[in-house]
């Protein structure tokens, strides 16, 4: 095949000798196959879209994790079309991650709890026969914080929990850019709200505790528009700080997307990393693997907006859609976890759950299975820029150390040791999203904008429970959807 010498012979007639049988009629139409407008001159070197395909799909997935799979899964029950789902990693599962201890317990290095109003996902997993049960929670927290809340202080941090929920629920899950006061609140940052509207430094550190630990940044960075539309995303503020953790999930998080997998079968194809798409509006080619080669009708790139950005798009995606990708923030999201023989704390009446301002775990809790043998206890840092102890080692002693401040000298005697930092992973780039100011007003309505053949799924792009697992499925679900509704 000439392809690369000569590319002017890539016409319908040598496209369909190629392609052979593979390709649909109804995917070329009635319309002659052309290459995409875009000049042969902007193709890169390594990507060659000029051979044949392998062969085509009705939807191609990108991202194997639990969006891209519950969407591979939704369009199977809605048609009988064609679907591949392609993932860069030798497993699918993406932000959901588990490892097996010593002892036989499993930990959850990335997404791990469920709560009420996460239908979506609870009802997935009952669909798969997967259990929950519930965090343990029996006993008393340790708070090694320096201060305790006095009245006053803890009057200023209810009411300011009062107006954030009042005023998240005015932001509409839709189009949270249209909010009456969108440009104003997205061009703040929670701490200039607090600043403003708060009087006590000491509830102040509490809401930014919360920001820091679900949105995986400080408040001084995060949007108020974002946090808001985040809080009624997640119900209200109790929902998502307290109740979005009240359930885990029996075998691990993981276990979820590898029973959809499992149930997908071939369609689901691992080590398949997208390089470039190219694409015009009636179909795309998708170039992955290090040089294969499909086409698809439609496709559905279901990741976070930054991992997308490493996709080559031919041509380039318009610029609100490009620059939402190119300026997404991300948080650090590191997860620790210290295995031992028995989860000695609950003799002491304690139910593992510690807060601290002065260990190098600022928040731990009871991660044992739900036999409770092995003890299993995890605990997340708040790290930000370069301030992450350089070696495994430092850090295992700093986290038991941690553990140890908490819940006595036992905690040292650790018999197994987890760790992963979501933010050094180079294909995940990032925990979930403190997103900056300016951001969701500027590019906001690109997240969910279907771009040509090509739309978005992703926790991110969810109304609901954004961010969350119970997002991404819901974003999988909608996703697969709109594709099935435009596939002939
Ligand atoms: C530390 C941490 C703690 C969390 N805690 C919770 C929690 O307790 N509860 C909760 O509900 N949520 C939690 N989350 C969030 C939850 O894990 C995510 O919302 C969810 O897993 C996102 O799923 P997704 O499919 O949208 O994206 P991802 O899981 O990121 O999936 C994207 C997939 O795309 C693949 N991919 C990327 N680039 C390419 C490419 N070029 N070609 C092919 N494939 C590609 C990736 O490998 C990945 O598998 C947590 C996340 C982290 C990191």
């Amino acid at each position: 095949m000439s392809s690369n010498s000569d590319q002017s012979s890539f016409d319908r007639r040598s496209f369909l000798r190629w392609s052979g049988a593979a390709i649909s009629a109804s995917w070329l139409g009635t319309r002659a196959w052309a290459r995409p407008q875009t000049e042969a001159k902007d193709l890169p070197q390594h990507l060659d879209f000029r051979r044949p395909p392998e062969q085509v799909y009705d939807a191609v997935i990108i991202g194997g994790g639990l969006s891209g799979l519950t969407a591979a899964s939704a369009l199977n029950q809605l048609g009988n079309h064609r679907v591949k789902v392609l993932e860069v990693r030798d497993r699918v599962g993406g932000r959901t991650l588990n490892a097996a201890t010593a002892g036989g317990g499993v930990v959850e290095l990335g997404g791990q709890w469920v709560g009420p109003t996460q239908d979506a996902v609870l009802n997935l997993m009952a669909s798969l026969n997967i259990d929950r049960f519930p965090t343990y929670n029996i006993g008393a927290p340790v708070n090694d914080t320096s201060e305790t809340l006095n009245a006053v202080e803890l009057l200023d941090y209810w009411q300011a929990i009062q107006r954030i929920d009042q005023m998240a629920q005015t932001v509409p899950l839709n189009n949270p850019w249209d909010a009456a006061q969108a440009s104003q609140w997205d061009a703040m940052t929670v701490q200039d709200w607090m600043n403003a509207n708060m009087a006590t430094d000491a509830a102040k550190s509490l809401i930014d505790f919360t920001v820091q630990v679900d949105f995986g940044g400080p408040a001084r960075r995060v949007s108020l528009l974002w946090f808001l539309f985040y809080v009624h995303s997640g119900t209200n503020f109790n929902t998502m700080s307290e109740k979005a953790q009240r359930w885990r999930v029996v075998g691990g998080t993981q276990v979820i997307s590898l029973e959809l997998a499992n149930r997908l079968g071939q369609q689901v194809e691992l080590n398949a990393e997208v390089e470039g798409i190219l694409w015009d509006d009636r179909g795309a080619l998708i170039h992955f693997g290090g040089g294969r080669l499909i086409g698809a009708k439609k496709v559905i790139v279901a990741m976070m907006p930054k991992d997308a950005d490493r996709i080559r798009f031919f041509p380039n995606l318009p610029s609100d859609r490009a620059n939402l990708q190119k300026l997404w923030s991300t948080g650090q999201g590191d997860k620790y976890f210290a295995v031992y023989n028995t989860p000695f704390w609950r003799q002491q009446g304690r139910n593992g759950i510690a807060y601290s301002d002065n260990q190098f775990i600022v928040l731990a809790w009871d991660n044992s299975p739900p036999s409770g043998s092995p003890g299993i206890l995890g605990g997340f840092p708040i790290l930000e820029g370069s301030n992450r102890p350089p070696t495994k080692a430092l850090r295992r002693r700093l986290v038991l150390r941690s553990f140890a401040d908490f819940f006595g000298p036992e905690a040292y005697n650790a018999i197994d040791y987890h760790e992963y930092s979501w933010g050094l992973d180079p294909l995940t780039e990032g925990c979930v999203t403190p997103l900056e100011p300016g951001l969701l007003t500027a590019f906001g309505p690109a997240l969910r904008q279907p771009v040509g053949p090509i739309h978005w799924a992703g926790t991110e792009s969810s109304t609901v429970w954004c961010g969350y697992l119970d997002g991404a499925v819901r974003a999988g679900e909608r996703a697969a959807q709109e594709v099935h509704a435009l596939l002939p």
